[in-house]
């Protein structure tokens, strides 16, 4: 478990999903995909459960079986598309229940869902599951990819006004961009 992957991170969601989707950022000028370093999936988990969004009972069920990255990563670019062009959004949708259906959960006493398989189809089940839930109750029509031209994040914007993932890195960094910029011109 390394300790720097949480400074990858502008924002942290209280949705598993989110922070999935958010697993590939600008940082400093590079693209990084932090699900290609090494150990980047493991570290993700750690740092969820860090975060209070994985419990440790979900977790060693994942743990069960490996996770194919290359899965995983070609899930959470998919969705990241359907969120930017939301024409195919419905359909895509409707598919989420093929993994859950094929990865059965069931709820700890805590009611937080427990895959009945590890690994790749344990984790894109418990993603479909709560994507499900979200898309039921209106979420992912609030779901708002960042303003920052730097930034790769998607966020929940509950007021309709938020332009940036976080005030303090994306904002500020916009407003600084923008000052300087105006500066240069006059
Ligand atoms: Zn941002």
């Amino acid at each position: 478990m390394t300790t720097n992957n949480e400074n990858y991170y502008s924002y942290v969601s209280d949705y598993l999903f989110i922070n999935f989707l958010n697993t590939i950022n600008i940082k400093k000028i590079a693209v990084t995909d932090f699900l290609e370093e090494e150990n980047g999936i493991e570290d993700w988990i750690s740092f969820m459960v860090k975060q209070g969004i994985l419990t440790l009972q979900q977790v060693e069920q994942l743990e069960k079986s490996s996770i194919d990255v290359k899965k995983m990563k070609d899930f959470r670019d998919q969705w990241r598309n359907y969120f930017e062009e939301s024409e195919e959004l419905q359909n895509a949708i409707e598919s989420l229940a093929m993994y859950t259906k094929q990865t059965p959960l069931y709820f700890d006493h805590s009611l937080k869902p427990i895959p009945s398989k590890g690994g790749t189809e344990g984790l894109l089940a418990m993603l479909s599951f709560e994507m499900l839930q979200a898309s039921q109750s209106g979420i992912f029509k609030k779901l708002k990819k960042c303003d920052s031209s730097l930034c790769y994040a998607f966020f929940i914007d509950t007021s309709g006004k938020r332009k940036w993932c976080s005030m303090e890195v994306c904002g500020n960094r916009e407003k600084a961009r923008r000052h300087y910029a105006k500066q240069l011109s006059s």
